[in-house]
C-alpha cells in the first residue's frame, strides 16, 4: 500500500518532491525539536493519483484518520470538539513555491456548536465569530466555488447597516449575524448547507487543494516559471494557533539576513494581536521585528535563537513565519529565502567567510543571470515614467537619449556630445557606426537574433527590438506609438533593454558599481563588488571551459580583455569592408576582368593588415580567431529596389542610367534566400583572391607584430563549411600563403587553420573535416537556423509566441541551446572530431556562448572554451565555474 500521509515527525527537508517545500521544511523543523504545531502532510503522490483518477485515493481517508488522531493526542484536543475545539489549517505546498496560486482553508473544525466553545476558550466572542465567518467565506469560495462578491457584498451590507467602515468595527454580535447570512449564501449558491461535520469539512478542503493545482492561474504561473505540470501539490494539515488572542499574542515574518541587500542582521515585521493573513494583507501597520524585544522579551530571545539555529542548519538565509499565542512562540513555516541578486552574492560571500559553506558552495549559490542583473545600469524604480511601447528585451541595460533615425545623424549628434537612441524599423550592416555611437537601439522589427540585437549585445548597447506597435517613419523623422503619441527626432526617450520597455522622456539611471569595477574603474570599497570579485575568481579557478570574447574591433577586444577574456574566439571581418572601403568592394564586385578585381583586392590588403595589427596588439599573447568574410556580397551593394526605380525613372526621362552596370551586378547577385546562398566559404571559393588577401593580411600582421617584439596568436577560421573538400581547398591555399609570407619576412608563422561548424552536414561529417581543421568553433546561430530550418531574422516575432505557448519549446532555441536537436549534432561532432584528431581545440562562438544554461551544456559536452560578447565575459566565467562544481546540494530552492 502506498503511504500517502506523513506526520510532521516523519519527514525531512530532503523529501520536498513528496512533501512539497512547505511540508518538508515543517517536518525538518519538527525533527530539529523546534516548536511547530502538530500536523501532517498529504503527499504530492496522493495529489497526482487524485488528478489522474478524478477521485481521492481509496486508502487516503483511513490514513488521514490515523494521523488526525495522532495530532489530536499531541494537541490534547479533538478536531471541532465543542469545548476548546482543535481547529486546523489546510494549505497547499508544492515542490516549488507558487505563492498565492493554490487554495488555503483556515479554521477547519468550526461549527455552530464549536464556535461557542471557541468563544469561551478564547474569552473573545468576536474572535470566535470572526474565525467562523472567515471559514464560511474561504470554504464557500474555494471549496464550493461561490463567487467572492457574494460574501464581500454581505460584509459590506453589515458595515453599512451599522454605519461603520472598518471590519474591526463589527463586534461579536454583528459577526454572528453575518455568519448566518453567509450560511444562507452558501445554501442559495451551492444548493447545500455548510457541513457541520468537521471531518467532512477537512476532506472537502483537502480535495479542493488537490484540484487547485490545475486552475488556469496555477497553470499560467507554472508556464511562466518553467515549473512542470505533472508534479502535483502536497497538502499540509496543521493545528491552528492564534496570534489574535490579545496583547500577549501576535504574528510575524522574519529573515535571518536582509533579503534585499544581503546585510547581516535580523529583519522582519511583527503585528500584535493578529493572524498571519493580516500581515500579508497589510491591514494594519506592522512593527519592525526588533520591537518585539520590548513587547515579548522571552519569545523574542527564543526566536533569535531559533533563527540562528535555522540558518546554521540550512546553511543559508531562511525566511520564517511565526505566531505567538499567549506568550508561546510557534513556528509556522521556514524556507530558504528568496533574495535579490545583490543579496545572493553578499550572502554567499558572507556565509563562506563565516565558514558555514565552502567556496564551491558559495559559487553554486549565485547565477550568471543574477550577475547580469548586477552589471547593467538600471532605471530608478521609483521614478514616474510614461510607458510608450514594449518589445523584445534584446540587449539589457538602461539607455536614455535623444531619438535619431539614421546612422549618420547618430554619429554626428554623438560627436556633438549628445546621448542618442537609434530608432530604425530594422538595422543592417550599414548602421554599425550608428550603433557604435548610440546609447541604445530601438527597432520595430526582428527578435533576439536580429541584426540590431546581435550587434547591440556585442557592443554592450541597450536594445529593444520588435516593438511592433511603433510606426516608424524615418523619412519624416518621427515615430508614432499605439496611443498616437508622436516622437520626433531630438525628443528624449528611455529604453529598458532588460525589460523590453520604452518610456517617453528621461528616466533617471542608476549605474552599476559591479560593471564599473570589471571595467577597471575605481569604485572604492564596496562589499557587493568584493563579493562578486571573490566568487568570480573562484569560478575561474574551478572552470574547465575557457572564456573568450566575440570582438571585431580593438576597442571591443580591449574591453573583453579587461573583463577577463582569455582570447578572441570570433573576430568577424564583415564590418571591415564597410564605410569608405565599401567603394573598394564595389570595384571588386563590378570588376570587368581579373586584373581589375585583383587591383581592388590589393588595395584592401594594407587596410586589412592594419586592422589585424591593431587587434593582435590589443590581445598580445592571447589567441585571436579571425574569421574570413562571411556575408553575401550583395550586402555590399546598394538596395536593389532603389536602383531599379532609379533606372526606370532615368529611362522614362530619356536620360542615361548612371548605374546600369551596378544594377546588373545587383541583379546577378540577388538571392531569394541569402542566408542559404553565396556566403562564407562559397564566396571564398568563387572569388579565391578575397580569402587569399585576408590570409595574407593576417600573416603579414602577425609577422609585423613578431618583428615588433609582440606575441601574436592569430588563428584562421573558415565559415560555413559543409564538406571537408571545401576546407581542404581553402586551407591548402592559406598554408601556401602563410609559407610565402614566412619566407618573405623571415619569421615562423605556424598559424592554425580551423573551421566553423555551423551546418548540420559539417557536424555529421566532422571526422572528415577534422582531418584538415586544427580547431572547430560551433556557430550555433547558423547551426540552430539550419537544423530547425527557420530563419534567425524572421521567425521570433512570426511564430515563436505560438510555439512557446504550445510548448514546442519552453525557450527560444536561439537563446538557449536546443539540447535534443542542435545539442546532439554538437555532441556527435565533438566525438567525431576528437576521434579523428585527438587534441583538436573545440569552442563555440554563437550567441549561446554567453547563455548560462547553454554554457552548462558546452561544459558537459566537453568543449574547451565558449566565446561571447565582451560584456557577458564575467557572466560566462561565473557559469563556467558553476558548471564545473556541479549541481547544488539540495539546500537551495533556486526558484
Ligand atoms: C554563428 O552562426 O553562430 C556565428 C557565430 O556566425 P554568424 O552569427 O556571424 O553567422
Ligand atoms: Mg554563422
Amino acid at each position: 500500500m502506498t503511504k500517502y500521509v506523513y506526520d510532521f515527525t516523519e519527514g525531512n527537508r530532503g523529501m520536498a518532491d513528496l512533501l512539497g517545500g512547505k511540508g518538508a521544511n515543517l517536518a525538518e523543523m519538527t525533527g530539529m525539536g523546534l516548536p511547530v504545531p502538530p500536523g501532517f502532510t498529504i503527499t504530492t503522490e496522493a495529489c497526482r493519483a487524485y488528478l489522474t483518477a478524478g477521485t481521492i485515493p481509496a486508502d487516503l481517508s483511513y490514513e488521514v484518520d490515523t494521523h488526525l488522531h495522532a495530532m489530536e493526542i499531541a494537541a490534547g484536543r479533538k478536531l471541532g470538539q465543542v469545548d476548546a475545539p482543535l481547529l486546523v489549517s489546510v494549505r497547499s505546498g508544492a515542490r516549488f513555491s507558487m505563492p498565492g496560486m493554490m487554495d488555503t482553508v483556515l479554521n477547519i473544525g468550526l461549527t455552530d456548536d464549536s464556535v461557542v466553545g471557541l468563544a469561551a476558550w478564547s474569552g473573545s466572542p468576536r474572535l470566535a465569530w470572526d474565525s467562523y465567518r472567515r471559514l464560511l467565506q474561504m470554504f464557500g469560495e474555494t471549496v464550493l466555488g461561490i463567487d467572492a462578491q457574494h460574501f464581500a457584498g454581505a460584509l459590506h451590507a453589515a458595515k453599512e447597516a451599522k454605519g461603520v467602515t472598518g471590519d474591526l468595527d463589527l463586534d461579536g454580535d454583528d459577526l454572528r449575524q453575518l455568519t448566518a447570512r453567509y450560511k444562507e449564501i452558501i445554501r442559495a449558491e451551492s444548493g447545500r448547507d455548510f457541513p457541520q461535520d468537521p471531518r467532512e469539512q477537512l476532506d472537502l478542503a483537502i480535495e479542493s487543494v488537490f484540484a487547485s493545482w490545475n486552475t488556469d492561474r496555477a497553470r499560467t504561473y507554472r508556464r511562466a516559471e518553467h515549473i512542470p505540470d505533472d508534479l502535483g501539490t502536497a497538502v499540509n494539515v496543521c493545528a491552528m494557533v492564534f496570534g489574535n488572542l490579545g496583547d500577549d499574542s501576535g504574528t510575524g515574518v522574519a529573515f535571518t539576513r536582509d533579503p534585499a541587500t544581503g546585510a547581516a542582521g535580523v529583519y522582519g515585521d511583527y503585528l500584535a494581536n493578529a493572524q498571519g493573513e493580516d500581515v500579508v494583507a497589510g491591514i494594519r501597520n506592522t512593527l519592525p521585528l526588533d520591537r518585539l524585544a520590548d513587547l515579548h522579551p522571552g519569545p523574542y530571545a527564543q526566536l533569535l535563537d531559533i533563527m540562528r539555529t535555522l540558518e546554521k542548519h540550512y546553511r543559508d538565509l531562511c525566511d520564517i513565519e511565526f505566531t505567538i499565542e499567549r506568550g508561546t512562540l510557534w513556528m509556522l513555516q521556514t524556507r530558504v529565502g528568496k533574495r535579490t541578486a545583490a543579496a545572493a552574492f553578499r550572502i554567499a560571500e558572507a556565509l563562506h567567510a563565516e565558514g558555514v559553506i565552502d567556496a564551491d558552495e558559495a559559487l553554486r549559490r549565485v547565477t550568471g543571470a543574477q550577475l547580469a542583473q548586477l552589471m547593467f545600469p538600471r532605471f530608478d524604480g521609483n521614478a514616474a515614467a510614461r510607458r510608450i511601447a514594449t518589445g523584445v528585451a534584446a540587449s539589457p541595460g538602461a539607455a536614455v537619449g535623444e531619438v535619431v533615425f539614421d546612422s549618420d545623424t547618430a554619429v554626428a549628434r554623438a560627436a556633438a556630445g549628445a546621448a542618442v537612441i537609434l530608432v530604425r524599423r530594422e538595422t543592417n550592416p550599414d548602421d554599425l557606426d550608428g550603433l557604435i555611437h548610440a546609447r541604445g537601439v530601438l527597432t520595430s522589427r526582428g527578435g533576439k537574433t536580429s541584426h540590431a540585437a546581435v550587434v547591440a549585445r556585442g557592443l554592450g548597447r541597450t536594445c529593444v527590438c520588435g516593438a511592433e506597435s511603433l510606426d516608424i517613419d524615418p523619412d519624416v523623422r518621427r515615430f508614432t506609438t499605439a496611443d498616437g503619441i508622436v516622437v520626433t527626432e531630438g525628443d528624449v526617450i528611455s529604453v529598458d533593454g532588460t525589460a523590453g520597455v520604452v518610456y517617453l522622456g528621461r528616466v533617471p539611471v542608476v549605474p552599476s558599481p559591479v560593471a564599473e569595477y570589471f571595467e577597471g574603474r575605481d569604485v572604492g570599497d564596496d562589499e557587493l563588488v568584493r563579493a562578486v570579485d571573490h566568487i568570480v575568481r573562484h569560478a575561474d579557478a574551478r572552470s574547465r571551459l575557457g572564456v573568450r570574447a566575440n570582438a571585431d574591433t580593438p576597442a571591443d577586444a580591449g574591453r573583453a580583455r579587461r573583463l577577463g577574456a582569455t582570447g578572441v574566439g570570433l573576430c568577424r571581418t564583415e564590418h571591415m569592408f564597410l564605410g569608405e572601403r565599401r567603394a573598394l568592394v564595389e570595384r571588386l564586385i563590378l570588376a570587368a576582368d581579373d586584373a581589375e578585381r585583383e587591383a581592388a583586392i590589393a588595395a584592401l590588403l594594407p587596410l586589412q593588415r592594419a586592422d589585424f595589427v591593431d587587434i593582435l596588439s590589443e590581445m598580445d599573447g592571447l589567441p585571436v580567431t579571425i574569421r574570413l568574410l562571411d556575408p553575401p556580397l550583395h550586402e555590399f551593394l546598394p538596395d536593389r529596389t532603389e536602383l531599379t526605380a532609379q533606372a526606370a525613372v532615368a529611362k522614362a526621362l530619356g536620360r542615361p542610367a548612371t548605374s546600369e552596370r551596378l544594377l546588373r551586378a545587383v541583379n546577378r547577385l540577388h538571392e531569394e534566400n541569402p542566408m542559404l546562398g553565396m556566403r562564407g566559404v562559397r564566396l571564398g571559393l568563387v572569388i579565391p583572391g578575397l580569402y587569399d588577401m585576408q590570409v595574407r593580411a593576417i600573416a603579414e600582421a602577425s609577422a609585423a607584430r613578431l618583428r615588433a617584439g609582440g606575441h601574436p596568436h592569430a588563428e584562421i577560421m573558415i565559415p560555413l563549411i559543409g564538406d571537408a573538400r571545401e576546407l581542404e581547398i581553402v586551407a591548402a591555399r592559406a598554408s601556401g600563403i602563410l609559407a610565402e609570407v614566412a619566407a618573405e619576412s623571415g619569421v615562423d608563422l605556424p598559424l592554425e587553420i580551423g573551421t566553423m561548424i555551423e551546418l548540420p552536414r559539417a557536424a555529421l561529417t566532422a571526422d572528415r573535416i577534422a582531418e584538415t581543421a586544427e580547431f572547430f568553433s560551433f556557430g550555433t546561430n547558423d547551426l540552430t537556423q539550419t537544423t530547425w530550418g527557420f530563419s534567425r531574422d524572421d521567425v521570433e516575432a512570426a511564430f515563436f509566441p505560438t510555439y512557446l505557448a504550445e510548448r514546442v519549446f519552453t525557450v527560444s532555441p536561439f537563446e538557449t541551446i536546443d539540447r535534443d536537436g542542435v545539442g546532439r549534432l554538437i555532441g556527435l561532432a565533438v566525438a567525431m572530431g576528437r576521434a579523428a584528431r585527438p587534441g583538436i581545440a573545440l569552442g563555440v562562438c554563437g550567441e549561446h556562448g554567453g547563455d548560462p544554461e547553454s554554457i552548462r551544456f558546452f561544459h558537459e559536452v566537453g568543449l574547451d572554451y565558449v566565446s561571447c560578447s565582451p560584456f557577458r565575459v564575467p557572466i560566462a566565467r561565473l557559469e563556467a565555474g558553476r558548471a564545473a562544481v556541479g549541481d547544488d546540494d539540495g539546500s537551495v530552492d533556486s526558484r
